[in-house]
């Protein structure tokens, strides 16, 4: 009936084998399959469910939008609220409402173009913005998931026109100086550098102060810097890894928290740039359910109660480090190679006997032992654990992993890095 019987690729267990689970319920930090059997969930929906499934606040918000209709195709006091809340939390001056972060990537980049003439992009390897065409190229995420043998040729996807392709310009993460020098040859024709502040899609990587750096500098060749912040808004501070790391993009792409678990994205940024969107200016951009009144109610529910609970970044951040350190210690009883990479709530453990922090790029991270990663994983959903299904991608904690959920995770880590060969 489904393609791959998923709705969206990682899902289908491909790179770590067995059956998917069917997920009937969710509360708290646990899902319940349809066998009624349940699990810590360490993926959250991919990041949207901060507050823990099933969050009061958001379940009211979102039966209160229910009794007075479900969409209305035209403005609403809800979406002007999520508006005045985002461009408030994060300094953009506007924002626009979309549905999904797919949909924020490719209307920024749109936009990008649009404000500066130029058709060129700069992506970085094994950054994921999305699946619109032109940022299917080296990606991350299930792309790399699925990539087959390692090191293998950086992986893209079939249907996309190799003159689509030609437009994205690719360079290496945390490498300033292959930046400087593509921007140096290039720079005059690329309209917009896109990047994930901290990728959770190769696994997590933590960006460079001197990459960093080098992000800065492109805007002095003209070219519109966006911060994708799909994944990391509003989950490693109220304003993102913009907040943390002391960015300053031209735009930013939100998605997954924005929407509290209801389908939501935006873009957002400058009002000199964002005022060449349509209706205003000529770069056109529209969406049936864009501003949708429940997942409007979703959001603002979300990060009205990560506003009114500040403190919450510190727990996530503590029990992040509290699991990331509780494998170290696992593993290395185990005699099993693991290096973990970590950011306030996002966390990946590389299967790779690389130093604490040493995996900084696509191919430092592909040098990880996926064998070892699907056994290991295996182990962990038999012992009621639920990891993110691949090597390459970010686990989220949430507000209700407690020290019970840390102590259980970190008894079935035990047991998995035992079973390993
Ligand atoms: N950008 C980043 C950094 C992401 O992690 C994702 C999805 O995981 C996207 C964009 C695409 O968002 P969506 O799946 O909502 O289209």
């Amino acid at each position: 009936m489904t393609p791959g019987g998923v709705n969206s690729p990682v899902r289908a267990f491909r790179s770590v084998g067995g059956t998917p689970r069917f997920i009937a319920s969710a509360r708290g930090a646990y899902l319940t399959d349809a066998d009624g059997q349940t699990y810590i969930d360490y993926i959250g929906s991919w990041g949207p469910m901060i507050l823990g499934h099933d969050h009061p606040a958001v379940r009211e918000a979102i039966a209160g939008a229910l009794g007075s209709g479900t969409s209305f195709g035209a403005p609403n006091a809800r979406e002007v609220e999520l508006a005045e809340l985002v461009t408030r939390l994060t300094g953009a001056e506007r924002v626009r409402f979309v549905s999904s972060g797919t949909e924020a990537t490719m209307s920024a980049l749109r936009l990008a173009r649009g404000f500066t003439g130029r058709k060129y992009i700069l992506k970085f390897r094994g950054n994921y913005h999305g699946h619109a065409d032109g940022l299917l190229v080296e990606a991350g995420s299930g792309l790399m998931t699925n990539a087959g043998e390692l090191g293998a040729a950086a992986p893209s996807s079939a249907g996309v026109p190799e003159e689509y392709a030609a437009l994205t310009l690719v360079s290496e993460y945390n490498d300033p100086a292959a930046l400087d020098a593509l921007m140096a040859e290039r720079g005059h024709e690329i309209a917009a550098v896109i990047f994930e502040p901290v990728v959770g899609n190769a696994g997590v990587l933590i960006p460079t102060p001197e990459f960093l750096t080098a992000l800065h500098r492109v805007k002095a060749a003209g070219a519109v810097l966006i911060a994708d912040e799909v994944m990391t808004g509003f989950r490693l501070s109220l304003n993102g890894a913009t907040g943390l790391l002391g960015l300053s993009p031209d735009l930013t792409c939100w998605g997954k928290i924005i929407g509290g678990g209801l389908p939501v994205g935006a873009y957002g940024g400058r009002a000199e740039i964002m005022d060449y969107v349509s209706p205003q200016g000529p770069v056109y951009q529209a969406g049936t359910l864009s501003g949708n009144p429940l997942a409007m109610a979703a959001g603002l529910a979300t990060l009205g109660a990560l506003e009114a609970d500040p403190d919450l970044y510190l727990r996530l951040d503590a029990y992040t480090a509290a699991l990331g350190e509780g494998l170290v210690n696992e593993a290395q009883a185990a005699g099993v190679p693991l290096s973990v990479n970590r950011v306030g709530s996002m966390l990946t453990a590389f299967f790779q006997d690389a130093p604490h922090g040493s995996v900084c790029n696509y191919a430092d991270a592909a040098r990880s032992d996926t064998r070892a990663f699907a056994a290991w994983f295996q182990t962990m959903l038999a012992r009621g654990v639920y990891w993110a299904p691949s090597q390459f991608e970010s686990i989220f904690t949430g507000a209700a992993h407690t020290d019970t959920e840390l102590n259980a995770t970190l008894d079935a880590a035990r047991a998995a890095f035992g079973a390993l060969p």
